[in-house]
């Protein structure tokens, strides 16, 4: 059956790196049979320039009228000093909110052409290979009530509410476990479950939905000592699932692991697997409109949409592996360059992972 993916480049490299990926779909739709429709849409700083708002009513219709969407980057230091309503990141998070969300992915794993990238030791990391399932519509950073008030001795006070109702730690512990089984069957579960009533809760429904997977191994762990564990013994983790402020965090953190932030994609799925996939790095505006950025973080989100949204492994690992071909060819752009590699630009690698596939 046709899928219908939105394309939305968004700001800084988002046009660049999106060309690429764009590149990749019209290969896999020409040679592989993937029965594709692909529409472009404003959004971020772009759209906000265009039409006076980050997120359009056009583009919202599109984003909801399609299967998938793949998300450039938004932001930059031209739409800083914007009121906060219309800063590109609305944009984002408008989307995220109206398709429900809820559901955000983020693989952190090390090719191993590109050990030397990271900042820890060879075999601390060698072979990494996680899985963060972040809470993305819920927590703190959408509770109520929320702002700044002024207290009677005329201090002002700020205030933000961390709220997650059972059925929102259900669905997304529910995602984490059926993931888990098609990796390596683990589950660590990160809380603040000592200080934080909210995290109680969560830790309890947790609990409740690991015993639907009783081939799953789960475990808890605060996010203080899941912080300093991700840094020092990072394999240990198969699937971590967490609410969405220690996810967001976590996710970041995780990722600087493989020291190449170029590489790493993201998929934000809803209830249905519908989804958006967008590279991790932002807008990256101090190499934009250069040639210079890596193209394979959102190249890798295509396969992540094959495989989440359109139910195509096949071609998901297909495209994974061409990536593995071209870091094999000793093809590498700047951000990933290392002595004795081929220096290439974005146009460059990206017809390179097409010609790989
Ligand atoms: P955001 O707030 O949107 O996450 P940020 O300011 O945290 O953005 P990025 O835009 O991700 O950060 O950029 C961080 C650094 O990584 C910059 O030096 C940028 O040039 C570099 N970078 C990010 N993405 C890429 C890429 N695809 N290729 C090469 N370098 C990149
Ligand atoms: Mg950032």
């Amino acid at each position: 059956m046709r899928k219908k993916v939105a394309i939305l480049a968004g700001d800084g490299i988002g046009s660049e790196i999106t060309a690429e990926a764009v590149k990749v779909l019209a290969a896999l739709q020409e040679h592989w049979g993937l029965d594709l429709v692909m529409e472009s849409g404003l959004i971020g700083g772009a759209a906000y320039d265009a039409t006076g708002t980050p997120l359009p009513d056009d583009t919202l219709a599109l984003a909801q009228d399609s299967d998938a969407i793949l998300l450039g980057a938004v932001g930059g230091p031209k739409w800083e000093t914007l009121d906060i309503s219309v800063r590109p990141e609305k944009g984002l998070l408008g989307i995220r909110s109206a398709l429900k969300l809820f559901a955000n992915l983020r693989p952190a794993i090390l090719y191993p052409q590109l050990v030397g990238a990271s900042t820890l030791k060879p075999e601390v990391v060698s072979g990494l290979d996680i899985m963060i399932v972040r809470e993305l519509t819920g927590g703190i950073y959408f509770g109520q009530p929320r702002g700044v008030r002024c207290l009677e001795n005329g201090e002002r006070e700020g205030f933000n509410t961390l709220v997650y109702k059972e059925s929102e730690i259900r669905r997304i512990a529910q995602v984490a476990f059926t993931i888990a089984m098609k990796r390596g069957r683990r589950v660590c579960s990160v809380d603040k479950a000592n200080v934080l009533e909210v995290t109680e809760l969560w830790r309890e429904v947790v609990n409740e939905v690991a015993k639907e997977f009783p081939e799953v191994e789960l475990s808890h762990m605060y996010v203080d000592n899941a912080a300093m564990q991700l840094v020092r013994a990072p394999k240990q983790f198969d699937v971590v699932v967490t609410t969405n402020m220690f996810g967001d965090i976590l996710s970041d953190c995780a990722a600087m692991l493989t020291g190449s932030i170029g590489m790493l994609p993201s998929a934000s799925l809803d209830q249905s697997g519908k989804g958006m996939y967008e590279p991790i790095h932002g807008s990256a505006p101090d190499i934009a409109g250069q040639g210079i950025a890596n193209p394979l973080a959102t190249i890798l989100s295509v396969a992540m949409m094959l495989r989440y949204s359109f139910n195509e492994p096949a071609p998901a690992t297909r495209l994974e592996k061409a990536v593995g071909t071209v870091l094999d060819q000793g093809l590498r752009t700047p951000d990933i360059y290392s002595p004795g590699m081929s220096q290439v630009s974005t146009g460059a690698m990206g017809d390179a992972v097409v010609e790989a596939l």
